[in-house]
Protein backbone atom coordinates (compact mmCIF):
# COMPACT_ATOMS: atom_id res chain seq x y z
CA UNK A 1 0.00 0.00 0.00
CA UNK A 2 2.73 2.54 0.51
CA UNK A 3 4.43 1.77 -2.40
CA UNK A 4 1.83 2.10 -4.07
CA UNK A 5 0.61 5.20 -2.39
CA UNK A 6 4.53 6.68 -3.22
CA UNK A 7 3.60 6.13 -7.64
CA UNK A 8 0.24 6.90 -7.34
CA UNK A 9 0.07 9.90 -4.97
CA UNK A 10 -3.55 10.03 -4.11
CA UNK A 11 -4.81 11.15 -0.11
CA UNK A 12 -4.49 7.97 2.49
CA UNK A 13 -7.93 7.28 3.72
CA UNK A 14 -9.43 6.60 7.14
CA UNK A 15 -9.22 2.79 7.55
CA UNK A 16 -13.16 2.57 8.42
CA UNK A 17 -13.55 4.55 5.10
CA UNK A 18 -14.53 1.41 2.98
CA UNK A 19 -16.35 -0.25 5.85
CA UNK A 20 -18.36 2.60 6.00
CA UNK A 21 -19.05 3.02 2.10
CA UNK A 22 -20.01 -0.26 2.36
CA UNK A 23 -22.66 -0.52 4.48
CA UNK A 24 -23.84 3.30 3.74
CA UNK A 25 -22.80 4.81 6.70
CA UNK A 26 -20.85 7.71 5.51
CA UNK A 27 -22.37 11.09 6.27
CA UNK A 28 -23.17 11.65 2.41
CA UNK A 29 -25.68 8.84 3.10
CA UNK A 30 -27.68 10.67 5.74
CA UNK A 31 -31.29 11.21 4.75
CA UNK A 32 -32.24 14.37 2.23
CA UNK A 33 -32.53 14.17 -1.50
CA UNK A 34 -33.58 10.71 -3.19
CA UNK A 35 -30.61 8.26 -3.61
CA UNK A 36 -29.64 6.82 -6.40
CA UNK A 37 -27.09 3.76 -7.77
CA UNK A 38 -25.65 4.07 -11.25
CA UNK A 39 -24.00 1.92 -12.56
CA UNK A 40 -21.82 3.07 -15.87
CA UNK A 41 -18.19 2.13 -18.00
CA UNK A 42 -15.72 2.95 -15.86
CA UNK A 43 -13.65 4.95 -18.38
CA UNK A 44 -16.18 7.56 -18.31
CA UNK A 45 -13.99 9.81 -16.23
CA UNK A 46 -15.49 12.66 -13.82
CA UNK A 47 -19.29 13.58 -14.94
CA UNK A 48 -21.00 16.33 -14.33
CA UNK A 49 -23.87 14.97 -12.77
CA UNK A 50 -27.39 16.74 -11.15
CA UNK A 51 -27.22 16.43 -7.19
CA UNK A 52 -24.34 15.09 -4.87
CA UNK A 53 -22.41 12.57 -6.37
CA UNK A 54 -20.23 9.90 -5.18
CA UNK A 55 -17.60 8.19 -7.29
CA UNK A 56 -17.11 4.33 -6.20
CA UNK A 57 -15.19 1.49 -8.45
CA UNK A 58 -13.20 3.64 -10.28
CA UNK A 59 -16.42 5.84 -11.57
CA UNK A 60 -17.92 2.05 -12.22
CA UNK A 61 -20.27 2.42 -10.04
CA UNK A 62 -21.52 6.26 -8.84
CA UNK A 63 -23.84 7.27 -5.76
CA UNK A 64 -26.19 10.28 -6.46
CA UNK A 65 -28.50 12.42 -4.20
CA UNK A 66 -30.61 14.47 -6.67
CA UNK A 67 -34.01 15.42 -7.21
CA UNK A 68 -33.78 15.11 -10.65
CA UNK A 69 -36.66 12.51 -12.02
CA UNK A 70 -34.53 11.57 -15.62
CA UNK A 71 -31.75 9.74 -13.69
CA UNK A 72 -32.42 6.41 -15.46
CA UNK A 73 -32.69 8.50 -18.91
CA UNK A 74 -29.73 9.55 -18.03
CA UNK A 75 -27.59 6.34 -17.16
CA UNK A 76 -28.93 5.44 -20.34
CA UNK A 77 -27.47 7.70 -22.55
CA UNK A 78 -24.23 6.95 -20.50
CA UNK A 79 -24.39 3.30 -21.35
CA UNK A 80 -25.81 2.86 -17.90
CA UNK A 81 -28.69 2.03 -15.65
CA UNK A 82 -29.62 3.24 -12.59
CA UNK A 83 -31.40 2.23 -9.46
CA UNK A 84 -33.53 4.23 -6.87
CA UNK A 85 -32.68 3.04 -2.90
CA UNK A 86 -35.19 5.98 -1.81
CA UNK A 87 -38.50 3.88 -1.25
CA UNK A 88 -41.12 6.15 -2.88
CA UNK A 89 -38.95 8.30 -4.29
CA UNK A 90 -39.17 6.21 -7.87
CA UNK A 91 -41.99 4.19 -9.46
CA UNK A 92 -39.89 1.65 -11.07
CA UNK A 93 -37.06 1.68 -9.03
CA UNK A 94 -34.96 -0.97 -10.84
CA UNK A 95 -34.20 0.41 -14.63
CA UNK A 96 -35.37 -2.41 -17.43
CA UNK A 97 -32.06 -3.19 -18.58
CA UNK A 98 -31.37 -3.34 -22.33
CA UNK A 99 -32.27 -6.17 -24.16
CA UNK A 100 -28.36 -7.18 -25.00
CA UNK A 101 -27.40 -6.20 -21.59
CA UNK A 102 -30.76 -8.59 -20.10
CA UNK A 103 -28.96 -11.83 -22.32
CA UNK A 104 -25.65 -10.89 -20.80
CA UNK A 105 -27.53 -10.85 -17.07
CA UNK A 106 -29.44 -14.00 -17.78
CA UNK A 107 -26.58 -15.82 -19.04
CA UNK A 108 -24.43 -15.18 -15.90
CA UNK A 109 -27.09 -15.90 -13.76
CA UNK A 110 -28.06 -18.94 -15.13
CA UNK A 111 -24.43 -19.92 -14.44
CA UNK A 112 -23.95 -18.57 -11.22
CA UNK A 113 -27.48 -19.94 -9.62
CA UNK A 114 -28.80 -22.81 -11.89
CA UNK A 115 -31.39 -23.81 -9.61
CA UNK A 116 -33.18 -20.30 -10.17
CA UNK A 117 -33.32 -19.40 -6.39
CA UNK A 118 -31.83 -16.15 -6.05
CA UNK A 119 -33.04 -12.31 -7.41
CA UNK A 120 -35.92 -14.26 -9.72
CA UNK A 121 -37.23 -10.61 -10.93
CA UNK A 122 -34.56 -8.19 -9.94
CA UNK A 123 -32.17 -8.30 -12.63
CA UNK A 124 -34.28 -10.42 -15.08
CA UNK A 125 -37.03 -9.32 -15.31
CA UNK A 126 -39.24 -5.82 -14.70
CA UNK A 127 -42.10 -7.19 -13.40
CA UNK A 128 -42.62 -7.93 -9.95
CA UNK A 129 -42.36 -11.54 -7.98
CA UNK A 130 -45.06 -14.60 -9.13
CA UNK A 131 -46.72 -16.35 -6.21
CA UNK A 132 -49.47 -19.19 -6.42
CA UNK A 133 -50.06 -19.57 -3.00
CA UNK A 134 -51.45 -23.26 -2.00
CA UNK A 135 -55.30 -23.81 -1.58
CA UNK A 136 -54.71 -24.39 2.32
CA UNK A 137 -52.68 -20.90 2.51
CA UNK A 138 -55.53 -19.22 0.56
CA UNK A 139 -57.76 -20.06 3.64
CA UNK A 140 -55.60 -18.23 5.76
CA UNK A 141 -56.99 -14.43 7.10
CA UNK A 142 -54.15 -12.87 5.79
CA UNK A 143 -53.13 -14.51 2.72
CA UNK A 144 -54.15 -11.72 0.54
CA UNK A 145 -51.64 -9.29 2.71
CA UNK A 146 -48.86 -12.24 2.73
CA UNK A 147 -49.49 -11.97 -1.10
CA UNK A 148 -49.37 -8.73 -2.27
CA UNK A 149 -46.66 -8.82 0.34
CA UNK A 150 -44.34 -11.05 -1.55
CA UNK A 151 -45.06 -9.91 -4.75
CA UNK A 152 -43.38 -6.12 -4.14
CA UNK A 153 -40.22 -8.37 -3.57
CA UNK A 154 -37.91 -8.18 -6.06
CA UNK A 155 -35.47 -10.46 -4.34
CA UNK A 156 -32.50 -7.79 -5.58
CA UNK A 157 -30.71 -8.90 -2.10
CA UNK A 158 -30.06 -4.99 -0.99
CA UNK A 159 -31.59 -5.59 2.45
CA UNK A 160 -28.67 -8.59 3.24
CA UNK A 161 -26.09 -5.58 3.65
CA UNK A 162 -28.58 -4.63 6.51
CA UNK A 163 -29.50 -7.48 8.34
CA UNK A 164 -27.22 -8.36 11.51
CA UNK A 165 -27.75 -11.80 10.97
CA UNK A 166 -26.92 -11.91 7.65
CA UNK A 167 -23.42 -10.00 8.98
CA UNK A 168 -23.10 -13.00 11.18
CA UNK A 169 -23.58 -16.29 10.19
CA UNK A 170 -23.34 -15.09 6.35
CA UNK A 171 -25.76 -17.73 5.08
CA UNK A 172 -28.70 -16.42 2.57
CA UNK A 173 -31.38 -18.31 4.50
CA UNK A 174 -30.54 -16.20 7.54
CA UNK A 175 -31.11 -13.19 5.66
CA UNK A 176 -34.53 -11.53 5.28
CA UNK A 177 -34.04 -12.31 1.35
CA UNK A 178 -34.05 -16.11 1.96
CA UNK A 179 -36.77 -15.78 5.06
CA UNK A 180 -38.98 -14.41 2.44
CA UNK A 181 -38.42 -17.33 0.07
CA UNK A 182 -38.70 -19.77 2.55
CA UNK A 183 -41.98 -18.36 3.85
CA UNK A 184 -43.27 -18.09 -0.09
CA UNK A 185 -42.25 -21.52 -0.10
CA UNK A 186 -44.44 -22.32 2.73
CA UNK A 187 -47.01 -20.34 1.76
CA UNK A 188 -47.09 -22.50 -1.99
CA UNK A 189 -47.40 -26.08 -0.17
CA UNK A 190 -43.67 -27.04 0.88
CA UNK A 191 -43.82 -28.50 3.75
CA UNK A 192 -42.52 -26.67 6.45
CA UNK A 193 -39.48 -27.96 8.42
CA UNK A 194 -37.31 -27.17 11.72
CA UNK A 195 -34.77 -25.76 10.06
CA UNK A 196 -37.33 -23.57 8.47
CA UNK A 197 -38.22 -22.74 11.90
CA UNK A 198 -34.72 -22.10 13.22
CA UNK A 199 -34.03 -19.44 10.40
CA UNK A 200 -37.00 -17.75 10.79
CA UNK A 201 -36.29 -17.63 14.81
CA UNK A 202 -33.18 -16.15 13.96
CA UNK A 203 -34.92 -13.26 13.21
CA UNK A 204 -34.47 -10.31 15.35
CA UNK A 205 -37.56 -8.53 14.03
CA UNK A 206 -35.10 -5.93 13.98
CA UNK A 207 -36.58 -4.48 10.50
CA UNK A 208 -33.65 -3.22 9.42
CA UNK A 209 -33.95 -4.93 6.53
CA UNK A 210 -36.86 -2.59 5.63
CA UNK A 211 -34.82 0.85 5.79
CA UNK A 212 -32.68 -0.65 2.67
CA UNK A 213 -35.37 -1.88 0.26
CA UNK A 214 -36.11 0.01 -3.04
CA UNK A 215 -39.49 -1.97 -2.86
CA UNK A 216 -41.10 -1.05 0.20
CA UNK A 217 -41.55 -4.64 0.94
CA UNK A 218 -43.55 -4.79 4.14
CA UNK A 219 -41.33 -7.68 5.59
CA UNK A 220 -42.17 -7.94 9.47
CA UNK A 221 -45.67 -8.29 8.43
CA UNK A 222 -44.94 -11.24 6.21
CA UNK A 223 -42.85 -12.79 9.10
CA UNK A 224 -45.43 -12.76 11.52
CA UNK A 225 -47.52 -14.41 9.14
CA UNK A 226 -44.82 -16.90 8.70
CA UNK A 227 -43.70 -17.84 11.57
CA UNK A 228 -47.57 -18.43 12.32
CA UNK A 229 -48.23 -20.67 10.06
CA UNK A 230 -44.28 -22.88 10.26
CA UNK A 231 -45.67 -22.69 13.93
CA UNK A 232 -48.75 -24.25 13.54
CA UNK A 233 -47.00 -26.80 11.24
CA UNK A 234 -43.65 -27.75 13.23
CA UNK A 235 -44.67 -28.20 17.03
CA UNK A 236 -41.73 -26.91 19.09
CA UNK A 237 -40.78 -29.38 22.15
CA UNK A 238 -42.26 -28.71 25.55
CA UNK A 239 -39.05 -27.10 27.03
CA UNK A 240 -38.65 -25.20 23.94
CA UNK A 241 -42.59 -23.93 24.85
CA UNK A 242 -41.97 -23.26 28.29
CA UNK A 243 -38.68 -21.43 28.34
CA UNK A 244 -40.86 -19.10 25.23
CA UNK A 245 -44.04 -18.55 27.33
CA UNK A 246 -41.52 -17.93 30.08
CA UNK A 247 -39.69 -15.11 28.57
CA UNK A 248 -42.73 -13.64 27.27
CA UNK A 249 -43.96 -13.00 30.48
CA UNK A 250 -40.97 -12.21 31.91
CA UNK A 251 -38.97 -9.84 29.24
CA UNK A 252 -41.84 -7.08 29.66
CA UNK A 253 -41.80 -6.87 33.43
CA UNK A 254 -39.31 -5.02 34.49
CA UNK A 255 -40.31 -5.86 38.21
CA UNK A 256 -40.01 -9.35 38.18
CA UNK A 257 -36.91 -9.50 36.10
CA UNK A 258 -35.38 -7.45 38.71
CA UNK A 259 -36.60 -9.42 41.74
CA UNK A 260 -35.17 -12.52 39.61
CA UNK A 261 -31.61 -11.15 38.78
CA UNK A 262 -31.91 -10.07 42.57
CA UNK A 263 -32.62 -13.82 44.05
CA UNK A 264 -30.08 -15.15 41.30
CA UNK A 265 -26.99 -12.53 43.09
CA UNK A 266 -27.97 -13.98 46.36
CA UNK A 267 -27.72 -17.42 45.61
CA UNK A 268 -24.97 -17.28 42.91
CA UNK A 269 -22.88 -19.28 44.95
CA UNK A 270 -25.21 -22.56 44.72
CA UNK A 271 -25.83 -22.06 41.10
CA UNK A 272 -23.95 -23.86 37.71
CA UNK A 273 -21.54 -22.31 36.52
CA UNK A 274 -22.99 -21.47 33.18
CA UNK A 275 -26.34 -19.88 35.13
CA UNK A 276 -23.65 -17.99 37.50
CA UNK A 277 -21.80 -17.19 33.90
CA UNK A 278 -25.21 -15.38 32.69
CA UNK A 279 -26.38 -13.06 35.92
CA UNK A 280 -23.98 -9.69 36.08
CA UNK A 281 -21.82 -8.86 38.61
CA UNK A 282 -22.35 -5.05 38.60
CA UNK A 283 -25.34 -3.21 37.27
CA UNK A 284 -24.23 0.21 35.57
CA UNK A 285 -26.93 2.91 35.82
CA UNK A 286 -28.87 3.44 33.26
CA UNK A 287 -27.16 5.79 30.33
CA UNK A 288 -29.11 8.24 28.25
CA UNK A 289 -30.57 6.96 24.93
CA UNK A 290 -29.09 7.72 22.08
CA UNK A 291 -30.85 10.33 20.03
CA UNK A 292 -31.57 9.46 16.73
CA UNK A 293 -29.83 9.05 13.97
CA UNK A 294 -26.60 8.68 16.05
CA UNK A 295 -24.43 6.89 14.28
CA UNK A 296 -21.86 4.10 16.07
CA UNK A 297 -18.32 4.69 16.01
CA UNK A 298 -16.42 2.18 13.81
S1 LIG B 1 -36.97 -7.40 0.63
FE1 LIG B 1 -36.56 -5.60 -0.67
S2 LIG B 1 -34.32 -5.37 -0.65
FE2 LIG B 1 -34.79 -7.47 0.08
S3 LIG B 1 -34.72 -8.75 -1.71
FE3 LIG B 1 -36.85 -8.12 -1.50
S4 LIG B 1 -37.03 -6.24 -2.77
FE4 LIG B 1 -34.83 -6.60 -2.47
S1 LIG C 1 -35.75 -7.89 10.80
FE1 LIG C 1 -33.55 -7.59 11.27
S2 LIG C 1 -32.75 -9.67 11.64
FE2 LIG C 1 -34.76 -9.92 10.63
S3 LIG C 1 -34.30 -10.09 8.47
FE3 LIG C 1 -34.68 -7.90 8.84
S4 LIG C 1 -32.66 -7.00 9.31
FE4 LIG C 1 -32.45 -9.25 9.45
Amino acid sequence: MTAAHQRLGGEPLDACYWAELNEQRLAFFDEGLPLWRLSLPNNLGPLSLPGEQLIDWAGAQRWLKSEARDIQSLAQELSGHATCFSHGASETPFQPLAPALLRYHRQLKAQLDPQGLFNRAGCTRSSSMQTTLSEQSRKLPRAAEAEKILRTCVHCGFCNATCPTYQLLGDELDGPRGRIYLIKQVLEGAPATARTQLHLDRCLSCRNCETTCPSGVDYHNLLDIGRAVVDQAVPRPTGQRLLREGLRALAPNPNLFKSLLQIGATFRAVLSRDVEAKLPHDLPATGVRPAPGMRGAC
